[in-house]
């Protein structure tokens, strides 16, 4: 099975032009950065392989994509989480009930044992992995990523090449920084500078990420006048989403894209002569319940809200 390559489209966003890598249109259900990052696995043969394991978050998009991915493999995956919660074992939403639907057995680690064994301590000690087992780690930090990752830069320099006479620059949020990281490793030497901006545990626990990976040319880090904490909810942000949906009618991940422009608007201001190049990394699912999360707490009086999501 191949991917097709996905499109790039035109777009205005508070006076400034950009160009939009469209990755979350890959393939209905394996798509964005997770779907670059686990590419390897799907074009490559693992023989002898049938199970795939991972661990994280309940919501973690790398979960929809794992599912995803095993659905075409024909894997059985399984999926090791802290707890479930029980309103959500009632009213499965989300990657959760999107990595159900595909077949996805996700295993609760907080049942025999307490919170005191991780995830992956848990995978480790108790599950104990045999050989047709592949654990992937959280969030796909992996070198195991670096291949179709590479795949998305060959993409975006085939685009740019078109368009010569115009200065770039590609601009995407960080999670554990694997996608900016390898992006930038593969763009550097062809002059196309990888902005991003640390969504999760801020500045240096994104250096400590990228060193854990072994590079030490690292991607250039944007910020914004104020401390973003990972899942917390900013009216700001919740706005600047909002906007950016009602200009451009794309729908962008709730939960890292904002950030990002929140740091990325200052930066075009003071460079007007470059281009943003924008990777939509997908993400799209587990805005359903970031969405109704913003809709409790931003816009409680509207029972009828006017913030809906975009068909799809
Ligand atoms: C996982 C994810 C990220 C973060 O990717 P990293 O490679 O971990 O930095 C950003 N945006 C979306 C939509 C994601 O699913």
């Amino acid at each position: 099975m191949k991917l097709n390559t996905s499109p790039v489209t035109q777009h205005i966003f508070r006076n400034h032009n950009f160009y939009l890598k469209r990755d979350e249109q890959l393939h209905q259900h394996f798509s964005g950065n997770k779907a670059r990052k686990f590419m390897r696995l799907l074009q490559e043969d693992y023989s002898g392989i049938d199970t795939l394991i991972g661990y994280g978050s309940i919501q973690a998009n790398s979960l929809y994509s794992l599912a995803a991915l095993c659905k075409i493999k024909k894997w059985k995956l399984e999926f090791y989480v802290q707890r479930i919660p029980n309103w959500l074992k009632e009213k499965p939403s989300g990657n959760y009930r999107g990595a159900l639907d595909l077949g996805a057995q996700i295993i609760e680690c907080s049942n025999a044992f307490g919170d005191e064994m991780t995830p992956a301590q848990y995978i480790k000690e108790i599950r104990n992995p045999q050989a047709n087992c592949l654990v992937i780690p959280e969030g796909g930090r992996s070198y195991l990523a670096e291949k179709g990752i590479q795949g998305l830069a060959t993409e975006l320099l085939d685009w740019t090449r078109y368009k010569p006479n115009q200065q770039f620059a590609i601009a995407l949020p960080s999670g554990t920084g694997t996608t900016a990281l390898y992006l930038h490793k593969h763009l550097k030497e062809h002059n196309l500078p990888v902005l991003t901006c640390a969504c999760v545990g801020g500045e240096s626990y994104l250096r400590e990420q990228w060193q854990e990976l072994g590079e030490d040319d690292t991607p250039t880090i944007l910020h914004a006048d104020y401390k973003h904490h990972f899942g917390k909810l900013y009216k700001d942000e919740f706005k600047i989403w909002q906007d950016l949906e009602k200009n451009t009618n794309v729908e962008f991940d709730l939960l890292y894209d904002p950030y990002m422009w929140q740091c990325l608007l200052p930066w075009m201001d003071a460079n007007p002569d470059v281009c943003i190049l924008y990777i939509h990394q997908g993400g799209i699912l587990g805005n359903e319940t970031m969405l109704s999360r913003y809709q409790r707490k931003f816009e409680p009086d509207t029972s009828n809200s006017n913030t809906q999501i975009i068909a799809r």
